[in-house]
């Protein structure tokens, strides 16, 4: 297969091309062809979920043509260099992950190559897909449909106020709450907040108020 116009795609994005942009690139077609669909997939038929972003994300891109904003490509940071990819339709979600052994067979498809660098970069384009990767059929938790949920449906915090859209909202003791409310928040307030140390000072505010005056 030829890989090599889509680590050019993937490299252009990305400003130089690294092995886990090629791990990106081979995985999604590879992932694809475990679909039994064709590169590129028809639109709106794949949805990828990659455990980690960075590099290889860049490489899952150049091929699938997903993205977050398609809402196809998302990102479940499990700082795994692994993706699921999901057939929309059917539903078969088969989850690809590099073979624990990946970077030293690597070596042995690119004897050329003196640096681990770039005997994984050269490597990992050569690999057989079934060397390279593990194939797992998985089912997803949520399923396909609660995944992708519904346009249009927007509900209100019961705790915080702030809207939820996308059905991503909590059931909990009787109230709706989205999920930081929930005790799922990636963050945590810091307080007080003295909210004039976060903005420009007020003296530039003045300036650019007097100015549009
Ligand atoms: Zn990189
Ligand atoms: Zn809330």
């Amino acid at each position: 297969m030829d890989i090599e116009k889509y680590l050019q795609l993937s490299a252009a994005q990305h400003s130089h091309l690294c092995p886990r942009q090629v791990l990106g690139v081979r995985m999604a077609l590879a992932g694809i062809q475990a679909l039994g669909l064709d590169v590129p997939p028809p639109r709106r038929r794949l949805l990828v979920i990659s455990e980690t972003d960075g590099c290889f994300c860049d490489g899952l891109i150049a091929v699938t043509a997903c993205t977050v904003g398609h809402r196809n490509l998302r990102v479940v940071d499990y700082g795994k260099v692994a993706a699921t990819f999901v057939d929309v339709e059917t539903e078969l979600a088969i989850r690809l992950a590099p073979q624990r052994d990946a970077r030293q067979r690597a070596h042995r498809y690119a004897p050329e190559e003196p640096k681990a660098y770039s005997a994984q970069l050269i490597g990992y384009g050569r690999m057989p897909a079934e060397e390279l990767f593990t194939f797992q059929e998985i089912q997803l938790h949520p399923n396909v449909s609660t995944l992708l949920s519904r346009p249009g449906i927007r509900v209100n915090c019961d705790r915080c106020g702030e809207e939820i859209i996308n059905e991503r909202q909590v059931l909990l003791a009787g109230k709706v709450l989205c999920r930081a409310c929930a005790g799922e928040a990636y963050y945590a307030p810091v307080e007080p907040v003295a909210l004039s140390t976060l903005f420009v000072p007020s003296q530039t505010l003045t300036v650019v108020n007097n100015g549009g005056a």
